[in-house]
């Protein structure tokens, strides 16, 4: 059953593919990152609980002949630390990965 889709070289390295789509003629590519846990930004403690996710649309990619969009499922978790004023984090990915977001 394998995908015949080359997405793979789309992908930002540290995320895998879990499901792909085509909607109107773009071409959706739904990635994670390939983690389980993410660091807390404030006191570096690395963290597995997850409080929610949510989807972060990047924007389109050009693709000879298709566009192509990524939608990333991202995580918020809570930070256990017992001295760290944070209680739940957003986690964060490298900046070139969101880059086309950022201006
Ligand atoms: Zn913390």
């Amino acid at each position: 059953m394998g995908h015949s889709l080359r997405s793979s070289t789309l992908v930002p390295r540290g995320f895998v593919v879990y499901n792909t789509a085509i909607d109107d003629g773009v071409m959706l590519i739904a990635i994670r990152p390939a983690s389980t846990a993410s660091l807390c930004p404030v006191c570096g403690t690395s963290s597995e609980r997850i409080h929610s996710r949510y989807q972060r649309r990047l924007a389109d990619l050009p693709l000879v002949g298709k566009p192509v969009r990524l939608v990333i499922d991202a995580r918020r978790f809570h930070c256990d630390a017992v001295l760290c004023g944070r209680r739940i984090f957003t986690e964060r990915f490298d900046g070139d990965v969101l880059a086309p977001s950022s201006r």
